[in-house]
């Protein structure tokens, strides 16, 4: 009799437990249909007082520096999506002017369990150097042993402006997908089946590499959105990139679809006053926030099937 009781309490209780496992793995599979993206990480590149060997201070202009730019950019890019994505929570790399090594920034990314990583920089070229011949002058050398006498030019150096301007998109260079994987794959929220990555095994590095290429798909759609929309804004795009030999460490190393937006060049007088002002800052937010929304919105159509959610 005791027994009996002993085994149908035991019994009763594994009933239990797995039905309560079941209701919560259906409840995760429908919080994971309603949502496709819920938290975006936004980086505003650099950051900090320029030190001597660290050559990570950015760009700089006469009207503003790349990390002023990237942190007002962001905290205006935070707003605009929260607003029109009530659902989707915002975090910040930094919220002052500190700078962090890239390591930090990934790290910081990855343990916010992102789902989407928007980096901001702005571009900055070397004025273009001209050598002109002003005049000439004689000089005298001497060869075995006999004087020689020339003409020889003398120049004039002088720079003009460099000329390139407009917005690119990066994304990491296919050349870093091992890099990508090992990042996917040594972070265990990407993928609650992958809890120890173990690189060796075979279905483990099929699962993270499909992973891998989803999200370069996804990066690439949204870099190419977030251009289209600047170049809506009547912007010059120089369009989606690659860096593939270099590569740009920080998009390899968050375990997220991820972009990094050059929002131009501060080298370009016209563009640096347009960054530097509250109105260009306010409508660069708006192109990537635009874009980003469109972003889901393609996302969330192809989590249902191809039908729209209804607008939330
Ligand atoms: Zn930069």
């Amino acid at each position: 009799m005791k027994l009996k009781k002993i085994v149908a309490f035991v019994l009763l209780s594994f009933g239990l437990i797995s039905l309560l496992a079941f209701s919560e793995k259906d409840q995760t599979n429908e919080i994971k249909a309603q949502k496709t993206l819920k938290r975006i990480v936004i980086d505003p590149g650099h950051g900090g007082n320029p030190r001597p060997k660290q050559g990570n201070y950015g760009a700089s202009s006469k009207w503003i520096d790349e990390k002023d730019a990237g942190l007002a950019v962001a905290f205006k890019l935070k707003k605009v999506l929260e607003e029109s994505m009530p659902d989707v929570e915002v975090v910040l790399t930094r919220t002052t002017d500190i700078f962090d090594d890239v390591r930090t920034k990934a790290k910081k990314a990855n343990d916010a369990r992102g789902d989407l990583f928007i980096s901001l920089h702005c571009n900055d070229v070397s004025a273009i150097a001209h050598k002109e011949i002003i005049d000439h002058k004689t000089v005298t050398t001497k060869r075995k042993g006999k004087k020689v006498t020339k003409k020889v030019p003398v120049y004039k150096t002088y720079y003009t402006p460099n000329p390139a301007h407009g917005t690119e998109t990066y994304i990491w260079g296919i050349g870093k997908n091992d890099e990508k994987e090992e990042a996917i794959g040594e972070s265990n929220f990407v993928d609650s089946s992958i809890i120890n990555f173990d690189p060796k095994d075979p279905a483990q590095r099929l699962a993270i590499s499909l992973r891998t290429e989803k999200y370069a798909e996804r990066s690439r759609l949204l870099a190419a959105t977030v251009e289209e929309e600047f170049t809506k804004q009547g912007r010059v795009s120089r369009g989606v990139k690659q860096r593939d030999e270099k590569g740009i460490w920080v998009l390899q190393a968050v375990a997220m679809p991820a972009i990094l937006v050059e929002m131009g060049f501060l080298s370009y007088p016209e563009e640096a006053q347009y960054i530097s002002s509250e109105d260009g800052q306010q409508e660069i937010a708006e192109a990537i926030g635009r874009a980003v929304k469109r972003y889901k919105f393609s996302l969330d159509n192809k989590m249902n099937n191809g039908k729209p959610q209804a607008k939330k």
